[in-house]
């Protein structure tokens, strides 16, 4: 019991000391200034290029969703994320250990080129994030904790960041046992993180950069937006890509049914939704009855239309 004491509350200093050497020190592999730097990016062309021409530069919830980019990027495994997980790590193994388990690498990517396993490990976690966001709209009690992300209703690339400290929870254990088995512990995991935010950022900017054949492949402002749209195709939503588009078209989820700048954005009674940081941190745990999910659209103007088709509208 002391062992997890003692991780508990190092936890706490370790990350502590960590973020305040962040801050402390730029450099090219900190997050911090990563984090900074990105969005300063992306903010300035879309003052520079803007999409929806008429949003204000500091559009609706510009500040509370700059609260939350620093709040889940970093106070959250501050406040508790890291004690918690690092325990649960560790109880884990001492289970696997029971059973005369050392680890649970099942493919030595280690010994592979350096770009392979950064390939790698992108790919596999963002097609896994991708379940698990399904997962989020499928499930009426995630449901509940994901609403958070999608009570955003003037979309900006820091609505990225707007979600709640639940789904960091279910995302990190869905995705735990996947990647320990490719031996998740590589050095350069940060060059896949920061490209990951880089996209995140992008799909939820208020720009339009034709990416071209791309768009099959990566997610972007003009698919993600659809994703957030009030109206949806059915009960749970359509294109859950998170870094990558490619899943939504693999799988049949790819939903653009025309230009979806000036579309509503949001859910049923999202009018009604808490909009402060706090009120929304309790509001999951507070709403007892399965709330119906977005307006459905007719079936009739459900069809599919392509992504080239698309572009030609805008
Ligand atoms: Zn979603
Ligand atoms: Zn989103």
């Amino acid at each position: 019991m002391e062992k997890y004491w003692n991780i508990f509350t190092s936890s706490f200093s370790d990350y502590g000391n960590y973020l305040w050497r962040e801050i402390l020190n730029p450099s090219w592999g900190n997050y911090f200034y990563w984090l900074l730097g990105l969005s300063l990016f992306f903010w300035l062309l879309e003052v520079v290029v803007p999409w929806r021409k008429g949003q204000p530069v500091i559009r609706q919830d510009f500040w509370l969703d700059g609260f939350y980019m620093f709040f889940n990027f970093f106070l959250f495994s501050l406040v508790g994320f890291n004690a918690i997980s690092n325990i649960g790590v560790e109880a884990f193994n001492d289970f696997l250990a029971l059973f005369g388990i050392q680890n649970l690498v099942a493919f030595e990517i280690q010994s592979w080129p350096l770009w392979a396993q950064l390939l790698t490990l992108f790919v596999l976690r963002d097609f896994i994030q991708w379940n698990v966001h399904r997962l989020l709209h499928r499930s009426d009690y995630l449901w509940r904790f994901h609403k958070v992300h999608h009570s955003v209703q003037q979309m900006g690339f820091a609505a990225h960041l707007r979600f709640h400290w639940g789904e960091t929870i279910v995302y990190r254990t869905i995705e735990y046992i996947p990647l320990a088995m490719i031996g998740f512990g590589i050095q350069d995991f940060f060059l896949v993180h920061i490209f990951a935010t880089a996209i995140g950022h992008f799909n939820h900017s208020n720009l339009h950069i034709p990416l071209g054949p791309l768009r099959y492949l990566f997610n972007n402002p003009q698919m993600h937006i659809w994703h957030h749209a009030k109206r949806l195709p059915n009960r749970y939503g359509a294109n859950y890509g998170i870094s990558l588009s490619v899943w939504d078209y693999l799988f049949g989820t790819a939903y653009m049914p025309k230009d979806g700048r000036d579309i509503e954005l949001g859910f049923d009674e999202v009018e009604v939704y808490p909009k402060s940081f706090l009120e929304q941190q309790f509001q999951p745990f507070k709403e007892r009855t399965a709330i119906p999910l977005q307006e459905v659209v007719p079936a009739k103007e459900k069809q599919f239309i392509p992504a080239e088709e698309v572009d030609q509208l805008n």
